[in-house]
This record gives structure tokens, sequence and C-alpha cells, in this order.
């Protein structure tokens, strides 16, 4: 039994079997605000898939780009009054320090979309080459009607994706388009945005284009593990899908992986409410072991809503662990390494292999069982969910 996961296209769990070398796209960050608790949930939820497939002997390859033109970084820029690749620059470096906290593992690459523009352009050319473009008042458009596979990843109906796209950056009342969810490829920018020559006119580039053109100069035409958050899925991945498959002929993603979102007491987190809760306030009040613990009481695909006291029951757990991992002996602690293998192998059940580590640190502490390789055992399983105990690990 291999790995199994939730594939969104097929909505099932599927057995999830790449090749040695696997390739995994995971959309990045706009970087114009700090890094929350929603980011930090998909991250963590991509970054335990990345271990257990390590731990299976696979290569990863990982890719999370840097959005650092489009269209939410280029107000926010404005509205500051300072150059967008600095604002881009100046977030990167906190969302870094983010994840290196929570111990998630880095990039293979983190390619940027404004260091991107030629394979942008080339691939808008193969588009515009396979008859799947116009163009109105130097924008150029995917021309959705010569895509008949459209709203196959998700497979909502014309009312929904017109509701989502109007929700989710896309602009279905612009008259200039044919249908209401033909999207943007390349637009020309405004006087004090930035501006690239291209074949289709000087401007920039849609938010969609970027990631297939990074995912594809990076991974290749098909990857085997793409996604994100849950909201990402329309507009933003049915036109990746569309315009990558559209441009080479082959399929994109073999596989698609979408996390939950995360709501705040109640509410929906978002800027607008002031209720976001950023990663960089909670890992200086608590251990980001403690948070990366906390956060495995979900499964991935449920959304759910924190609760601040949440971190309590995670702070006790790691104390738990750390302690337990200090004992001399303890129980055989074989089946606990095969509980958490098999739960993350089951679509990533964090909770049960949560459960499993804290398990057998309440025996090792209760004094039960005299093996001696208990606590190295412990820091093992403890290390699939990238948990570090500080102890010394023996080859295993
Ligand atoms: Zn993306």
């Amino acid at each position: 039994m291999g790995m199994r996961l939730y594939d969104t296209v097929r909505g099932e769990v599927v057995p999830f079997e790449p090749g040695p070398t696997v390739s995994v796209y995971v959309c990045g960050i706009t970087p114009y605000d700090a890094t929350h608790l929603g980011h930090a949930f998909t991250y963590l939820t991509f970054d335990l898939a990345i271990r257990r497939l390590e731990d299976l002997g696979h290569e990863v390859r990982m890719v999370r780009n840097v959005t650092d033109v489009d269209d939410s970084i280029l107000p926010k820029a404005r509205e500051l009054g300072i150059d967008f690749l600095e604002l881009a620059a100046r977030e990167m470096d906190l969302f870094h320090a983010d994840l290196t906290a929570l111990d998630l593992r880095p990039a293979w690459s983190e390619p940027t979309a404004t260091g991107s523009i030629d394979a942008m352009i080339s691939l808008i050319s193969r588009l515009e080459a396979n008859g799947h473009t116009y163009e109105v008042d130097g924008t150029t458009f995917f021309d959705v009607a010569t895509w008949t596979k459209f709203g196959s990843l998700t497979g909502y109906d014309e009312a929904q994706m017109t509701t989502y796209a109007a929700e989710r950056g896309g602009n279905p009342d612009d008259p200039r388009q044919r249908n209401p969810l033909d999207f943007v490829l390349w637009q020309p920018s405004a006087t004090d945005e930035p501006s690239w020559e291209s074949p289709f006119g000087p401007g920039r580039p849609g938010w969609h284009i970027e990631c297939s053109a990074m995912a594809i100069a990076a991974l290749g035409e098909t990857i085997d593990l793409h996604g994100g958050g849950n909201d990402l899925t329309f507009p933003h991945h049915e036109c990746e899908a569309a315009q990558s498959e559209a441009a080479t002929g082959k399929t994109f993603a073999r596989h698609w992986m979408h996390v939950g979102m995360v709501a705040y007491e109640g509410t929906k987190m978002s800027k607008s409410l002031g209720n976001l809760v950023f990663v960089r306030n909670l890992r200086r009040m608590h251990d980001p072991r403690a948070i990366r613990l906390s956060l495995m009481a979900h499964h991935y695909r449920t959304g759910f809503e924190w609760f601040d006291y949440e971190i309590e029951d995670a702070i006790r757990r790691l104390d738990r662990l750390v302690k337990a991992a200090q004992f001399q002996k303890g129980p055989n602690p074989a089946p606990t390494l095969a509980t958490v293998r098999a739960a993350l192998d089951n679509d990533l059940d964090t909770a049960t292999a949560r459960d499993a580590i804290d398990l057998l640190a309440s025996e090792i502490i209760a004094g039960t069982g005299d093996d001696t390789t208990a606590a190295s055992g412990l820091a093992n399983a403890a290390g699939l969910l990238g948990i570090r105990l500080d102890v010394s690990l023996p080859e295993s």
C-alpha cells in the first residue's frame, strides 16, 4: 500500500503513485502582506506529503512561485508609495522567516513572476498559434469557447463559475470578453505599473498564465501533484489547466490537491475584517512546533475555525513529547511508526498520526516497557510529522 490522496478532479481518494522523482507545484503567495494561519495550514499540508514521499524513498522537487506582479500587489505598493519589487522583497523575507520557524521544507525552486516573463510570452504565443486567443484594445484573452474541457477540474456549472470568477479576481462583466468566463492572458499596464514588451503589445501578464509558465519552465509540461488553498480551484487552477493543456496538448497535472480554509473564532478570516491570525505573532508567543501540532488536529480538506485556546492542548502534547524523548526506555516504538506512516498514507490523516505519537510519549513517561529504542523511535515518528525532539537520531 502506497500513499492515497484525494484528487480534486476525480473527487475521491485515489492511489498517488509517482515515479522516483516527484514534481510538485504549490501556488505561492503574492508578497504584499504577512503570512497568516491559512497560508501555514496549506504549506504544512504539502510539507507533510513531501516528508512522507521522501520517507518512501522519492526525490521531491517542489516549486512554489512568488506572484510578485499581479492585480493585488500593485495597488498595495501604490498605497504604500513604494516600488512593488521592494514591497515583494520585504514580504518574502518575512514569509521565509515564518516558514523556516515552522520547519516547512524549503522549495526546490522558487521562481518569481517578474523573472519568468519570457516563459509567459512564449506560452501565450503557443496559445495564439493554436487559435485559443483573441485581442481587444491591447488585452489578449483566452477564449474558453475553444476549450471544451473548461470546467472539468472543478465540475462547476456555468453559473457557479461566473459567481466565483467575479469573487476571485476575474471580471465576468468586462464587455470586451466574448464569454464572461474568458480571462486575461496579457494586458496593458497602467501608467505607473511595470510594463514589458511583447508580441501582443506592451503590458503585463494575467494572473493565471504566470503559474502555468513557471510550472512548465521548472517542472515540465506534466506535473505529478499540483495544488494550493481550495479558494484557488476556480478560477485560478481551472484556467491554469485549460491554458496549459491547450498550449501543450498534454495533461498539465496528474493529481490536484486542495486545502480547506481557516476561519477565526466563528468568522471568515479576511483582511477587510482585520481578524487575520498572523504566523509571526503566534510564533512570538508559542513554540512553532506547538503551532504545527495544533494545525494537525484538523484534516487538510476540511476548513476549520481557529480558536486561540487550541494552542494550549498542543503545548501540553509538545511538552509530553519532549519529556518522553529524554527517557532511557519504553514500549517498542515500531507499531507507532507504522501507525504514523499508515495515517499519512491515508489521505494525510494527521489527527491519527498526532494521537499515535502522543500515546507513545504518555506510555514512555508512565514507565511502560523496557525497549531502549523507545525514545529514538518516538523522535523518528515525530520527525515524520516535522516535529524535532532534539535527540540524536540513530540510523534506521
Ligand atoms: Zn498559482
